[in-house]
C-alpha cells in the first residue's frame, strides 16, 4: 500500500519512522524542496490505517506547496503526520514529540516544522528542545505564539474579497455568513465578521463551542448536521478537510465559500462543480495562508506587526486578482490559484535566513 502511494505522489521524498514505545507511523512528505528546504505543520491524529495518514500527509504536502508559493514563503510544501493509535497526553506525549523532535533534527533542515491539527505552541517548545528546525513555539518560548487569530484576519479578507466579487462591494452589513467550526480560527473569525456588520451563524459539534461564540458576538447557533444546507451569502469551512464533494455540494444554499478549512475539495473536480453551481470558491490554500505568513513573517524573516497586517491584507487582493484571472479565463478559480502558484514558484525563492 505504502509503494502505491509512494510511486503515485509527485512529491521529492517521504521519511517514514515507526516509533516502537507508543505504536506511532510518523511520516514526513518533502513535496518540494524549494529553497532549499520543505515547511508544514505537524498533524497528530488517529487514522483508520497508516497508510491513511502518509496519504493524508502527501495531500497536504502538496497543498503546501500551493499555499507558499503563492504567499511567496521562502521554502517548498512539506507536512508530518504522527499517526497516533489514541492522543496522547502527558509523559506519553512529551516522548513522542521528543522522539519527533529527533527525527526531524536528522533531516538537517531539510524540513521545518509548525503546528497543525492537535499540536499547538507548547508542543513546538517540546519538539524545539530536540531541533532548532520547528516554528510557531509559544510566546513564553519567544516563539510567534499560535496561528489561529492570524489565520481568520486572513479568511476575513479573503470573505471581503469574494463579497466585493459576487456583490459589487465589499460592505458586509447584513450579509448573512455561516461558520463551520467554532476552533482556533472560526472563534477568532466570528467577531471580525460581526464588528463589520455581517450576521453570523456558527456550527460545531461541539455545541458548548458554538454557543460561547455565539453569545460573545450576538450571533446564532446553527446545528452541525444542517450546516451545509443553511441559506447563507457565504458559508466558512473552519472545521476539518473534505466538506465539498459531489453530494454536499448540490445541497448547498450560498453564494460563496471562503473559509480556513485545508483540502475542503474532496477531489479537483469539485471546483469545477462549485463553479457550474454560480458559487464563488475561495481556495483554501490561498484564504487560509494567515498562519504560514505569521510564523514565516514574525519568526523567520522579521516583520513588524504592521507589515504583517499588510500581508495578511494583501490575501484579499491575492483573491480578487485569481477571482478576475478565472473569469478572464473561463477556469475555476481552483485553477487559477494553481496558475498563480506555478507563476510564483518559477520567480526566484527568498534568501533563506540562516537560523532557519
Ligand atoms: P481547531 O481544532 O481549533 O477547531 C476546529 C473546530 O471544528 C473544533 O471546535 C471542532 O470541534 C470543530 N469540528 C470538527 N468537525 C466538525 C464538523 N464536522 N462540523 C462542525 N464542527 C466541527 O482547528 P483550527 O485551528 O480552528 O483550524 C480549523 C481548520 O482550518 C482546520 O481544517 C485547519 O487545518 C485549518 N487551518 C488552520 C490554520 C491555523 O492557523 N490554525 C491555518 C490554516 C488552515
Amino acid at each position: 500500500m505504502f509503494e502505491e502511494l509512494i510511486e503515485a505522489w509527485d512529491g521529492e521524498a517521504v521519511v517514514t519512522h515507526y516509533e516502537r514505545a507508543s505504536g506511532t507511523w510518523m511520516f514526513i512528505c518533502l513535496h518540494s524542496m524549494r529553497g532549499g528546504a520543505a515547511g508544514g505543520g505537524t498533524r497528530m491524529k488517529v487514522y483508520p490505517t497508516p497508510a491513511d495518514g502518509l496519504r493524508d500527509a502527501m495531500r497536504l504536502s502538496e497543498a503546501m506547496s500551493l499555499k507558499l508559493a503563492v504567499a511567496r514563503g521562502p521554502n517548498g510544501g512539506g507536512k508530518a503526520v504522527l499517526a497516533v493509535p489514541s492522543i496522547p497526553e502527558g509523559a506519553e506525549r512529551r516522548a513522542l514529540l521528543l522522539a519527533y523532535g529527533d527525527l526531524v533534527e536528522s533531516l538537517h533542515g531539510a524540513f521545518r516544522t509548525a503546528p497543525d491539527m492537535n499540536t499547538d505552541d507548547r508542543d513546538m517548545d517540546v519538539i524545539a528542545e530536540r531541533t532548532r528546525h520547528v516554528y510557531g513555539r509559544s510566546d513564553a518560548a519567544g516563539g510567534a505564539g499560535t496561528t489561529g487569530p492570524d489565520t481568520a484576519v486572513g479568511v476575513f479578507h479573503g470573505i471581503r474579497a469574494a463579497v466585493a466579487h459576487a456583490f459589487g462591494n465589499d460592505d458586509l452589513h447584513g450579509r448573512r455568513v455561516v461558520i463551520q467550526g467554532a476552533g482556533g480560527v472560526g472563534g477568532a473569525l466570528a467577531p471580525l465578521l460581526a464588528e463589520a456588520g455581517a450576521d453570523v451563524a456558527i456550527a460545531d459539534v461541539d455545541a458548548g463551542r458554538a454557543e460561547d461564540v455565539a453569545r460573545r458576538i450576538g450571533g446564532a447557533v446553527v446545528a452541525a448536521e444542517a450546516v451545509l444546507r443553511e441559506p447563507c451569502d457565504v458559508f466558512a469551512p473552519c472545521a476539518v478537510g473534505g466538506v465539498l464533494d459531489e453530494y454536499t455540494i448540490p445541497t448547498l444554499r450560498c453564494r460563496i465559500v471562503a473559509g480556513a478549512a485545508n483540502n475542503q475539495l474532496s477531489t479537483d473536480a469539485d471546483a469545477d462543480r462549485l463553479a457550474a453551481a454560480g458559487i464563488l470558491y475561495a481556495p483554501d490554500f490561498v484564504i487560509n495562508a494567515g498562519g504560514v505568513l505569521h510564523v514565516v513573517g514574525l519568526e523567520m524573516e522579521g516583520w513588524s506587526r504592521a507589515r504583517l497586517d499588510d500581508e495578511l491584507a494583501g490575501i484579499g487582493r491575492t483573491l480578487g486578482d485569481i477571482f478576475q484571472s478565472a473569469d478572464r479565463g473561463g477556469v475555476s478559480t481552483l485553477q487559477a490559484a494553481v496558475d498563480l502558484a506555478r507563476e510564483r514558484e518559477r520567480e526566484a525563492p527568498r534568501a533563506t535566513p540562516s537560523a532557519g
